[in-house]
């Protein structure tokens, strides 16, 4: 196997060439690494120099390169596990390489998750996470992060799959992105709230292919019912862009105040914040010093969603002009209009176009006209 040597961060490790021509689909290869994801990888590395966990579970390591750069740039215990014998020697040589004191196991996650527990787990499989997130909720203590690739599913543009997976009706909305993210933060909380343990979302977001959850895990009845209360739907009109949301465990039968349709149940997902904007502070004055080769993305990434909105979903005003035949105004001024109405409005990290805010749509339509 031809390897290369790789810097990530603060770190250099040994990876296998990856051949895109005859490694198709990316887990053919024989041990996959994948330069796309470390924006992902200094998302978590920057996330846990902040709360700092006492252990770390990398528990589908490929090459090692997440706990490799965990253990190397924040000092944390670390274990590395893949199922993949030739995965696990590579890691062995990496860290061995590395001079680092991290453990290096070779088992199916899941059996590793139900024997063992650790501060911090973290779940980067290909495609869907579904199949570790009960395990997963079982073996972390304070901290679990999860990486879900299977972006389709999850946004409604494989509807059946999603279902499948998720237990969930995502639908194909302008706004799925954030569908997708809230359906598997909804997931995440059902598997861990049955062992009366609740979540709380402290980094969350959507870049590209992937979604990526950094979450609290809270081991109350209290706060599992805290979580549980954060399930529910939103009611999207199919015809226009109404939206109500509503929680509780059964979708309600409503219709479209404005144009009479029976509104569509899009759920169960998660209601409410998915950041903690203190920590996301945190981590915004830490960035400069942590060297990592995604900082500019980070740097424009963390303020974005330290200052969302928590509604559970936004407008692509731009969407809402067209369907007006009216061009839209620029961003501020579309921002400016709605908080001049008496509401907030803010961007959002999911699209350029995405304005959140509590406002009714009456008041969007005529922001977006100027009245
Ligand atoms: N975390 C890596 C990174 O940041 O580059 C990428 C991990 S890759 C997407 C998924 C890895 O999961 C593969 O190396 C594969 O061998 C491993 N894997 C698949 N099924 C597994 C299982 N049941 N238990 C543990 N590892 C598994």
């Amino acid at each position: 196997m031809e390897r290369v040597r790789v810097t990530e961060g603060k770190t250099s490790f040994f990876a296998p060439v990856q051949d895109k021509n005859t490694q198709f689909p990316p887990g053919s290869a024989p041990i996959f690494y994948n330069p796309r994801m470390e924006a992902n990888r200094d998302a978590t590395v920057l996330f846990l120099s902040a709360v700092r966990p006492s252990e770390y579970l990398d528990a589908m390591g490929a090459t090692g390169v997440r706990g490799l750069r965990v253990a190397n740039e924040t000092g944390t215990h670390t274990t590395i596990n893949d199922i993949d014998p030739a995965a696990a020697a590579e890691i062995r040589a990496n860290v061995k390489d590395l001079g680092l004191d991290a453990e290096v196991t070779c088992q199916d996650a899941n059996a590793l998750m139900s024997s063992r527990r650790f501060d911090c787990v973290d779940l980067d499989p290909f495609g869907t996470p579904a199949p570790f997130t009960d395990s997963g909720c079982r073996s972390a203590r304070r901290f679990l992060c999860i990486t879900a690739t299977d972006t389709a599913p999850l946004c409604g543009a494989h509807l059946k799959a999603g279902m499948r997976r998720y237990w969930a009706r995502p639908m194909n909305t302008e706004y799925h992105g954030e569908v997708g993210l809230r359906v598997l933060l909804g997931f995440a909380a059902r598997q861990m709230i049955k062992y009366d343990r609740g979540i709380k979302p402290l980094f969350c977001f959507a870049h590209e292919h992937f979604i990526r959850l950094h979450l609290r895990v809270v081991p109350r009845v209290s706060a599992a019912e805290e979580a549980r209360s954060r399930i529910g739907y939103i009611l999207q009109c199919p015809h226009c862009f109404y939206r109500a949301e509503q929680a509780g465990m059964f979708p309600e039968r409503r219709t479209c105040p404005r144009c009479g349709e029976v509104l569509s149940p899009v759920g169960p997902l998660w209601l409410g914040a998915i950041n903690d904007p203190d920590l996301l502070e945190e981590m915004e004055a830490r960035l400069p010093t942590m060297g990592l080769g995604t900082a500019a993305y980070l740097g424009r990434l963390l303020p974005l969603l330290r200052a969302e909105l928590p509604t559970s979903s936004f407008y692509d005003y731009h969407r809402v002009a067209k369907r007006m035949r009216t061009s839209p105004p620029a961003m501020d001024v579309m921002l400016q209009r709605v908080q001049e109405a008496g509401y907030a409005a803010t961007r959002t990290h999911y699209v350029g176009t995405g304005v959140k805010t509590g406002a009714p749509l009456e008041v969007v339509e005529a922001a977006v006209r100027g009245d």
